[in-house]
């Protein structure tokens, strides 16, 4: 969509005049230099996702100038992010840290409080600290991104593999504080991460883990990506999606590279879908599903073509089930109705007697059909899902957002049991409410041995006010819905952050209570990322600010 003119030349942090801001602004550019501070006060342009703004969330769901910052700062180290820290508490004006701000379909770069000034650390905070071949780590800070960290390893030629999520220009370190996936063995990128470096919000420094013990002669400590939980308490996961600290580096385990092989099963019938997951579960759990796999509808290969809804379905309805099965039909994957798509590791014989286990199992769901790369052609999905569950980062994804004019997307994120009854419930929320919504369901099910992410990806045309509208319903009645089954998300766009936080309300709020004790606690003046995942400090409550 096309810039237009602001309505408001600058979105003042809350209780601030301008006057106030003016006189902060000008000592924060006396501390760490004009250059690195940005007013947001030119037409916000949405970009793309390589040229993505920090101005604003450019998948805007409301009015685009809605969620905007008042300025941007650029800190080069994390001493000048002390400086910012220390800044935001004289002047009782609300900060937002972000790595690289793609954080796409979860509210990009875009602050939850408006007017409040956005660190943008990735910018000049993008060195890889260190890479450790004998330890298969490495440490980075925000602005690393996962193409960075993988050209990096390959320009060293070192036998090691990154773990990258379905998109690779976003950050390492970003993305698993905010608790997101990728796809080889090592795909929960928080569990992998292995040490913290973090600025506390009264300005401290922090390092968790081993960290925590002095190197000799003042060096890291050599056992800080060696060991996660050091002694006392494992501070780490206070730190991952809340609004606690702000992470300036972060260690991460690597994996080494080893033979893979990539399949695809398909499906025949909608109704399988409970026998797909019961079939899994073991497989998973047993460990012989190499990574996590994913299941997604049929509908997803029209999708990944990158042609346009408008090629397989001129109506303004959701395409019809019998238009996607009539179309499927005449692609690779043959008329189904799920697709599965897995990779396995080790050396060839180990691969092998894995495929065997594999498709023995799921020969059990009648008409199912195994694929291998080289059967399908080259253009086909399968060899990007290869490149990201072998640690390479691609950018495949991204023809999502040729279905739709405008696209932009929203991500609706339950946890379920791995359990073919818990999976159905889920599943028919959403198929009952994305047609009630007038929205095509693209479900894809991140599948573990325990719990499934089932991930529905909703694709509106934000130059719609009618549609944002429709979505934002979507989203709202379908946390609901789940949530009155006892099923709740695990990560979600800023916009739905409170109420997605207060389904988790068990025993009247005691985890919320709990949350907001540490947020008193670390951040007496309430200045880091308020509102942040439902956590609001205390000069926020009560006044009208949860959505
Ligand atoms: P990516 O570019 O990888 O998608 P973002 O930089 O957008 O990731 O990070 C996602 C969210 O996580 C941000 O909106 C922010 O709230 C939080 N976040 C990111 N980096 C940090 C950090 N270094 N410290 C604290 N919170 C952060």
């Amino acid at each position: 969509p096309e810039s237009v003119p602001r309505r408001c030349n600058v979105r003042l942090p809350p209780g601030t005049s301008r006057d106030a801001f003016d006189k902060a602004i000008a000592s924060l550019r006396c501390d760490i230099g004009a250059e690195n501070v940005a007013l947001n006060d030119q037409p916000l342009v949405d970009g793309w996702y390589l040229e993505h703004p920090n101005t604003h969330d450019a998948f805007h769901v409301v009015d685009q100038e809605d969620l905007v910052c008042s300025a941007v700062v650029y800190p080069a180290s994390t001493a000048e992010v002390q400086v910012v820290v220390k800044w935001a508490n004289l002047h009782a004006i609300p900060i937002y840290p972000i790595s690289m701000g793609r954080n796409v379909g979860y509210g990009g770069s875009a602050p939850r409080v408006p007017g409040a000034v956005v660190v943008d650390l990735g910018k000049k905070m993008n060195r890889i600290v260190d890479i450790d071949p004998e330890n298969a780590s490495c440490v980075v800070e925000p602005g690393v991104s996962y193409f960075a960290l993988y050209e990096e390893i390959q320009r060293r030629q070192l036998p090691l593999w990154i773990d990258t999520p379905d998109l690779g220009g976003g950050s390492v370190l970003g993305n698993a504080i905010d608790r997101g996936v990728g796809y080889t063995p090592m795909g929960d990128h928080f569990a992998n991460h292995c040490g913290m470096e973090v600025v506390l919000p009264n300005g401290e420094l922090l390092r968790t883990g081993m960290g925590a013990l002095p190197g000799k002669d003042g060096v890291d400590n050599p056992t800080w990506q060696s060991f996660q939980p050091a002694y006392g308490p494992y501070s780490d996961g206070i730190f991952s999606q809340s609004n606690f600290g702000i992470v300036c580096q972060m260690g991460f385990w690597l994996m080494h590279e080893t033979a893979h092989q990539s399949y695809m099963i398909t499906f025949p019938r909608d109704e399988d879908f409970p026998d797909i997951v019961e079939v899994i579960r073991p497989l998973a759990q047993k460990r012989i599903l190499g990574n996590i796999p994913q299941l997604r509808h049929v509908v997803q290969e029209l999708n990944v073509t990158g042609l346009p809804k408008s090629h397989w379905y001129s109506g303004p309805s959701p395409i019809p089930r019998e238009v996607v099965r009539k179309h499927a039909a005449q692609l690779p994957c043959g008329e189904c109705s799920w697709v599965f798509y897995g990779t396995q590791y080790g050396d060839d014989a180990g691969i092998n007697s894995q495929l065997d286990m594999i498709k023995s199992a799921f020969s059990k769901i009648k008409g199912s059909k195994f694929f291998l790369p080289k059967d399908l052609p080259v253009d086909h999905y399968i060899h990007s899902r290869a490149l990201v569950c072998s640690g390479v980062p691609v950018l495949r994804e991204l023809d999502w957002l040729n279905w739709k004019p405008n696209a932009a997307h929203l991500f609706f994120s339950p946890i379920t049991p791995t359990r073919a009854e818990d999976a159905k419930i889920v599943h028919d929320i959403n198929v009952r409410l994305h047609r009630k919504y007038g929205f095509d369901l693209f479900p894809t099910l991140c599948v573990a041995g325990r719990e499934m992410h089932y991930i529905a990806n909703i694709i509106y045309d934000r130059a719609s006010n009618d549609e944002k509208r429709r979505a934002a319903g979507l989203m709202r009645e379908l946390i609901a819905a789940a949530a009155k089954e006892g099923y709740g998300e695990y990560r979600t766009h800023i916009l739905f952050a409170d109420q997605v936080a207060g389904t988790y309300k068990w025993n009247n709020n005691a985890l919320m209570r709990f949350n907001e004790t540490i947020k008193d606690a670390l951040d007496p003046n309430g200045i880091l990322a308020p509102g942040r995942n439902g956590i609001w400090p205390k000069n926020y409550r009560g006044k009208g600010w949860q959505l």
